[in-house]
């Protein structure tokens, strides 16, 4: 299947909202992936891109990826993601948010918005003023709803412990060493539960400051982010931005396990083959990464409540042991077992493929 327009990442979309508002000087792209099993729903990203064409691949790539997220969590939710492009100064004001969160309320809720990269509770809060079409908001009472993030790392830790459990027989990560890439939302909940559990960790961040932080907090070492995936590690677990893992960077590798909380690891299809041809089990993103949006989804449908929340995460490792096990046994690698599964939970193949 050809794509319909002239830049690939378009792949299947449903449709793409390019956003300017003049007075606030909002520039903003919202991805409508696909609406079949459900309204779009994805987190916003705050980012500073070299150019649009950068924002309009990521945005495209990203939303492409909560479809299938959505779909292989289970979740009645399509898929779709919005970047907001961040000025120089990486500075965002609340008319921008106000602005934003009308042409989210514009679309009648064909898309639904959280947090990603950059964007926090009180950002959520902003643009609730001007939509409903928003989660990601504060709760009282133990109630369903807040920073994604937490969940995402859950829902990573029990990933890391399947994969090693698969990849080396072990129960627990007890003196094994995770290199995690990131010490954000995600990386540090990560460090925090497997620290506990007995990890020796080395973290590496571009923001040296906060991976000393996060190193101080859970007793672990700092390395440069040149070298962090290609450390000697039982784990390396991309915790930070995406499309990582490219031919040079799988040929550094120096670890039996790939499992981490970031979208969009691999650079190319391809390269979830190249990975598996090295012999490294790799925990497919968008599936090990789905405790936030799990959480994310019950807040907004209200469906259920922390404890189910933490029923629906913990229920990550399995869906992983299936994509290991069918692998294992067409020879597949995960990254295709995992993208044919979601292409056919949504009905419809991916025009990339
Ligand atoms: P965050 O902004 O809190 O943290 C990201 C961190 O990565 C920052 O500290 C940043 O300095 C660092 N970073 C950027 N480039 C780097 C590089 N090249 N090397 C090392 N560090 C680098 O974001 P987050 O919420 O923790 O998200 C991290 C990743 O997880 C993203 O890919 C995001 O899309 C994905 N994710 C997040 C959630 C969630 O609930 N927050 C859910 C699913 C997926």
């Amino acid at each position: 299947m050809q794509t319909p327009w002239g830049f690939p990442d378009f792949d299947a979309h449903e449709a793409l909202h390019l956003i300017h508002d003049e007075a606030t000087g909002l520039r903003a792209i919202i991805a409508v992936h696909s609406t079949h099993l459900g309204p779009s729903a994805g987190g916003t990203r705050f980012w500073h891109y070299a150019d649009d064409a950068d924002a309009l691949t990521d945005v495209l790539r990203l939303s492409r990826g909560m479809s299938y997220k959505n779909a292989m969590a289970g979740l009645p939710l399509g898929g779709g993601k919005a970047v907001i492009l961040a000025g120089e100064d990486r500075h965002k004001t609340p008319g921008q948010l106000a602005a934003f969160g009308t042409a989210i309320d514009r679309l009648g809720g064909q898309y639904i918005t959280a947090e990603d990269v950059g964007m926090t509770v009180a950002d959520m809060i902003e643009i609730a003023r001007k939509t409903r079409f928003v989660a990601g908001l504060p709760v009282a009472g133990g109630a369903v709803g807040g920073d994604p993030g937490p969940h995402t790392s859950l829902g990573v830790f029990l990933g890391i412990k399947a994969a090693v459990k698969r990849a080396l027989g072990k129960d627990s990560l007890d003196g094994l060493h995770i290199a995690l890439q990131g010490a954000g939302s995600v990386a540090s909940g990560v460090a925090l539960h497997a620290a506990a559990e007995g990890a020796k960790l080395t973290i590496a961040d571009v923001d040296a400051a906060r991976a000393q932080a996060l190193a101080t907090q859970v007793n672990g070492k700092v390395a440069d982010p040149a070298d962090i995936l290609s450390l000697d590690a039982d784990v390396v677990s991309p915790c930070a931005l995406g499309a990582i893992l490219t031919e040079q960077s799988i040929a550094a590798l120096n670890t039996p396990i790939v499992a981490g909380g970031a979208n969009n690891q691999l650079a190319t299809p391809e390269d979830g083959e190249r990975i598996h041809a090295c012999g490294i089990l790799y925990a497919p993103d968008y599936v090990i990464n789905a405790g936030g949006m799990i959480n994310v989804s019950t807040e907004y449908i209200r469906d259920g409540d922390a404890s189910l929340v933490r029923r629906r995460i913990e229920a990550i490792p399995g869906r992983l042991e299936q994509i290991w096990v069918e692998s294992a046994s067409s020879g597949r690698n995960p990254a295709a077992v995992a993208d044919a599964t979601a292409q056919a939970l949504i009905g419809r193949s991916s025009a990339a493929d």
